[in-house]
């Protein structure tokens, strides 16, 4: 078992559980703006409009693959914090970082495997 303060565990569960509530409204609010799949503004009554739709669609979708990412990932650390095996680093198998952890989550490597994946 990590070396987890208790209380730390909680209050990242619970930002993990608000994140997660926030991204999924943030995806059904994507959903919602997305031209293609409101048929009132769907169809295409102006020249320039169709390109417009296309345009905003693909953005959309770029933001929601995004979101389901970040959602993704939220859902991965949590199920971790229910196995226990939640802040072991994916790559080296140590602690991460507790700051880390409470700035970021879903981090799932330690700082120095983040530096070197990144590069
Ligand atoms: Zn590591």
């Amino acid at each position: 078992m990590l070396g987890f303060p208790t209380n730390s565990l909680k209050s990242i569960k619970n930002k993990l559980l608000r994140q997660q509530k926030e991204v999924e409204e943030n995806i059904k609010e994507v959903e919602e703006d997305d031209p293609a799949t409101t048929p009132s503004l769907a169809e295409p009554s102006e020249p320039g409009t169709d390109s417009y739709i296309a345009e905003t669609h693909t953005r959309t979708v770029a933001i929601k693959e995004q979101l389901k990412k970040i959602s993704g990932n939220i859902k991965t650390a949590l199920g971790k914090i229910r196995k226990g095996t939640y802040g072991r680093c994916e790559k080296c198998g140590r602690q991460i970082e507790l700051g880390r952890l409470l700035a970021m989550p879903t981090a799932q490597y330690c700082l120095a495997d983040s530096k070197k994946i990144s590069k």
